[in-house]
This record gives structure tokens, C-alpha cells and sequence, in this order.
């Protein structure tokens, strides 16, 4: 009864704090609709989609070629300074809000549904995170960023399959860590029977020079009949 009574209170608090603060445009701070999240409509249609998705050769694809083998890769959105993809991606890793990966990952999973180049994945991997780094986010974005695809596509997403290695004691400068953290040997696999003969969606939220996905591909790549596709929000060139 007291734990009824305080949902409804909280309950409450909370439309009432809607009437007097309803949530706003992360963008042009309209005030939102009861559909409408993080952006209103306007400013969701105006972010700097790259269309990657809709041709072979573009820069992310390209990215990958000559150095591991995978179908395709593609990027949801161009990466500019001070843009509102941007400031999405910060409030995912850094403001404790994981519900703007989910929020993301529904974007994205309407983007690759309807590309012609992607093939349907059966598995959506993310990339993992070093699990202390995991601990003190909380979360994976990369996870997030998957459910929201799984969300729309429907596709089931494994986030135990690929796991990443702690470094040995060796690698403690932070020159060396950071070569350790892009290397093949940096990842294992958990259940290789779960991912041969598989097609896997592996998701990250930003690709500058492919180094992780490289080093992810390089790992599940030694699996048989392996076909890897690469998706990730958004895309940073690199000048
Ligand atoms: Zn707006």
C-alpha cells in the first residue's frame, strides 16, 4: 500500500514537472511531443546523415580494404565539431545516459534496414568494452547502440561472444597499452560454434581509423565462414 501510494506520488512529481518542464529539443530546445525524443522532428531530419549506406565505395568501406576481410562497412552519421551528433554521443559515454544509445541505435537500425548493400545480419555484436572501463560507465554504449538496432531490425544481440582480454603486467606504458588495445590479441572469443557460419553486425559508436573493428574483424575472422559487416553511428575523417 505505502509503495503504491509512493509510485503514484513519484508518478506525479513527475507530470507535473513535465507540465512546468517539458523535455526539449537537445538541439533548437522546442519543447517536444510525446513522440518526439532527445530531438523534434525538424532537427532529427536535418542531422548530417552521410548516406554511406547507399554505395560501395565510401570511406568507412574503404577504411577496412587491405587490411581485414569484411562485406561492408558504413557510418550513420558525418562527425562535425560542435554538432548535435556530437553532443548525442558525449551524453552517451560520459553523462550517464544509455537510453540516447538505444535512442541512436533505433536511427541506425532504420538506416540499415533499408540499405541495399547490407544483408541482414543474424547476430548484432558491439564492441566490447575493457570491463573496468565498463564498470565505471556503467554500461557499453556499444550496447546500447545494438539494442536500439535490435529494437527495429529485430535481430538478436550478443554481447557475451566477443569479449576484450585484460592486458599483462608488460604493457604498462601508455604507449604500449594503447598499441594492446587495438591488437587481434586484445579480444576473445567466447563460443566460437555461436558465431561460424554467421552473419555479424558489429556495432561501434565512433570509427576514426578502424583500428578496434580492425582487430575485431582480425579475431572473428579466424572463425569459419564468417561474414562481417560494420556499422557504427557516426564517422570522423581523419585530417
Ligand atoms: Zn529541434
Amino acid at each position: 500500500m505505502l509503495l503504491t501510494l509512493i509510485t503514484i506520488l513519484k508518478r506525479s512529481i513527475i507530470d507535473f514537472t513535465a507540465l512546468f518542464f517539458p523535455s526539449v529539443c537537445k538541439k533548437c530546445y522546442t519543447a517536444l511531443n510525446k513522440k518526439e525524443l532527445y530531438l523534434c522532428r525538424r532537427c532529427l531530419t536535418s542531422l548530417p546523415y552521410s548516406r554511406y549506406e547507399q554505395f560501395y565505395s565510401n570511406p568507412v568501406n574503404k577504411t577496412f580494404w587491405g587490411r581485414t576481410k569484411i562485406e561492408f562497412a558504413s557510418s550513420i552519421f558525418l562527425f562535425r565539431q560542435n554538432e548535435t551528433v556530437q553532443n548525442l554521443i558525449y551524453r552517451l559515454k560520459y553523462k550517464n545516459d544509455p537510453q540516447c544509445g538505444i535512442f541512436l541505435g533505433e536511427i541506425a537500425g532504420h538506416i540499415y534496414i533499408n540499405s541495399t548493400i547490407f544483408k541482414k545480419a543474424d547476430i548484432i555484436i558491439p564492441v566490447p568494452l575493457h570491463p573496468s572501463k565498463e564498470k565505471d560507465r556503467g554500461y557499453n554504449q556499444c550496447a546500447k547502440i545494438a539494442q536500439g538496432i535490435s529494437k527495429v531490425t529485430g535481430i538478436p544481440v550478443e554481447n557475451n561472444l566477443l569479449q576484450r582480454v585484460a592486458p599483462a603486467h608488460s604493457q604498462t606504458s601508455k604507449h604500449k597499452y594503447d598499441r594492446w588495445l587495438n591488437c587481434e590479441e586484445s579480444f576473445r572469443v567466447n563460443n566460437n560454434n555461436e558465431i561460424k557460419d554467421k552473419k555479424v553486425l558489429l556495432i561501434d559508436d565512433v570509427i576514426t581509423t578502424g583500428a578496434t573493428l580492425e582487430a575485431c574483424c582480425n579475431k572473428l575472422n579466424n572463425l569459419k565462414n564468417i561474414n562481417l559487416y560494420i556499422l557504427t553511428i557516426a564517422y570522423t575523417e581523419i585530417e
